[in-house]
């Protein structure tokens, strides 16, 4: 059987070999990317389906599509990205050639978390490949569906000397990282991103760090409620809020707490129904492990919209129980993905895998500082609403707080968005919405202190993945020059 030290092995014979330092080969390889997504849209979406529920709309925006454009924005770009870059000479060197060039680091190991499954798996593997890299691509164990494909169909796509994909959980990751690697990209948990850092030290390899945390939403008083509900309900509840750059919650004063909650509880009524539970535009929580902790969660404050999280009508995968499915009658109701068991009793012992279990949209208001939910980063559909007196008291409560990886402010007066923009620091910033800014791929996107460190998308992965050498290539003529330079040294040598 063919283990990861033969794996490794292969990779960086193939890598020595100089074949993925070519346009030809990294252009082949994207192409191949591109097949990849195009033949196999309906798989993948039927997997993410399987894996959160996830709507065809959101599999397509925030998935396929997403990656597709990483894919092309590289093939347009490749050949001007790897070019040298030159750069301002001095006096000593004018007559020298001066320039950046981007090397690939060798091979490069890629982990990634269950939330975007493929997203986060195929938009680093865009820049790794565009830089000439060999890559380990580590999927989440979690997002089961997803990985199988990643696992067995991806590698038909791409030249399996070059690239592997290791599958496993915290175990297998851990032994993974035993392995040197000559850079790893990382997105996950502030948790793990520690973890993987301390591993990379041991070689001195490089890390980029994509992780989470808390990101505020500052509403001032001058707004339409009904716009900035529209905007927050869908950026909160989009992928059931387990998405990293979606606020995690509201500062404002009372009097705009008052006028956000029946916007808020109008825009998911518009958006998911009065029944929430069967709109087939809600996502699931991924498993039982983190629908046990947002229902902890429910306990801060007092639930003003939403709340539910059903134990006896429950969602629970279909091939789990396919034995009540098959004994049909009155209790059983079939959606394509999903077992829909009415009037059952859940109990801590049922197995629940994959997608399953529901998490109503909610919004929490009188919630406390100190309130788990405003301590632990949520990645779920809850809104805590924070009120404070000012934009200052706003200011201080985040500069208080963790870098976080995206801030939000909402405000019809522009300099009520430059003030907030100006008086704190977040990975990524965007005013009057929610994640917009990180479907610009002219945009770096990337962390801050805890939420992580380096940055991706477009041009930014190509850079992320290449090592900028510095080369100066100089005449082996005009020496006379050069003597002023060496000892023994006089006044003379000051002149140069
Ligand atoms: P996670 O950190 O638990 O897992 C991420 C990856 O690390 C997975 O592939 C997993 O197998 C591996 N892993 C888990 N535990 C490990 C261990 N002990 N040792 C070695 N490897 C281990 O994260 P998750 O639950 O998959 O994803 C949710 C987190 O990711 C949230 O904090 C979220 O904010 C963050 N996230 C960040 C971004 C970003 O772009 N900044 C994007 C998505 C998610």
């Amino acid at each position: 059987m063919d283990t990861f030290e033969d794996t490794a092995r292969r990779l960086r014979e193939a890598f020595s070999s100089g074949r993925t330092q070519p346009a030809a080969f990294r252009v082949a390889q994207l192409e191949g990317l591109s097949r990849f997504l195009q033949e196999n849209r309906q798989l993948l979406q039927d997997a993410l389906a399987q894996d959160l529920h996830k709507s065809a709309f959101e599999s397509e925006i925030s998935e396929i599509t997403i990656s597709q454009g990483e894919v092309d924005l590289a093939l347009r770009n490749l050949r001007a990205w790897m070019k040298d870059q030159k750069v301002p000479k001095n006096l000593a060197t004018q007559l020298d050639s001066a320039f950046i060039r981007k090397e690939p680091f060798g091979l490069v190991l890629i982990i990634a978390p269950w939330n975007y499954p493929l997203n986060l798996t195929l938009v680093p593997l865009v820049g790794a490949i565009a830089a000439g890299n060999c890559v380990v691509l580590k999927p989440s164990e979690i997002s089961k569906s997803i990985e199988k494909i990643l696992a067995e169909v991806l590698p038909r796509y791409l030249d399996q000397s070059c690239f592997a994909v290791a599958l496993g959980g915290p175990e297998e990751t851990a032994r993974l990282l035993e392995h040197r690697f000559d850079y790893i990209f990382f997105t996950g948990s502030p948790h793990v991103g520690k973890i993987v850092m301390t591993a990379a030290a041991k070689h001195l390899t490089p890390v980029t760090l994509e992780l989470g945390g808390k990101n505020p939403c500052y509403v001032d008083d001058n707004c339409d409620p009904q716009t900035v509900a529209n905007r927050l309900a869908w950026f909160r509840y989009f992928n059931t809020g387990q998405t990293c750059v979606a606020p995690d919650y509201v500062l404002c004063s009372p009097d705009m707490q008052e006028r956000l909650l029946p916007a808020l509880q109008n825009a998911i009524t518009r958006f998911y129904g009065d029944d929430p539970q069967n709109s087939p535009n809600l996502g699931r929580i991924i498993n039982q492990k983190h629908f046990k902790r947002l229902q902890e969660l429910l306990n801060c404050g007092r639930v003003a919209i939403g709340g539910q999280s059903d134990e006896s009508n429950l969602y629970i995968a279909l091939d789990l129980l396919s034995s009540d499915l098959n004994s049909g009658g009155p209790e059983c109701g079939l959606s394509p993905h999903m077992l829909f068991l009415k009037g059952r009793t859940w109990t801590p012992d049922s197995q629940i895998l994959g997608a399953g279990v529901l998490g109503a949209p909610t919004v929490l208001v009188d919630v406390q500082e100190t309130d788990k939910v405003m301590q632990e980063e949520i990645f779920g559909p809850i809104l805590p609403l924070m009120t404070v007196r000012s934009l200052d008291e706003a200011i201080n409560f985040i500069n208080h707080r963790e870098k976080p990886l995206a801030l939000y402010a909402f405000s019809n007066n522009s300099q009520v968005i430059k003030q907030v923009l100006a008086r704190t620091s977040s990975g990524g910033f965007c005013g009057n919405d929610g994640f917009m800014h990180m479907t610009l791929a002219s945009l770096p996107f990337g962390g801050v202190g805890a939420s992580g460190m380096g940055s991706y998308h477009g041009k930014f992965s190509f850079d992320t993945f290449s090592h900028h050498r510095a080369c100066l290539l100089r005449s082996p003529g005009m020496e006379k020059i050069n003597e002023l330079r060496y000892p023994p040294y006089s006044s003379r040598n000051l002149r140069v």
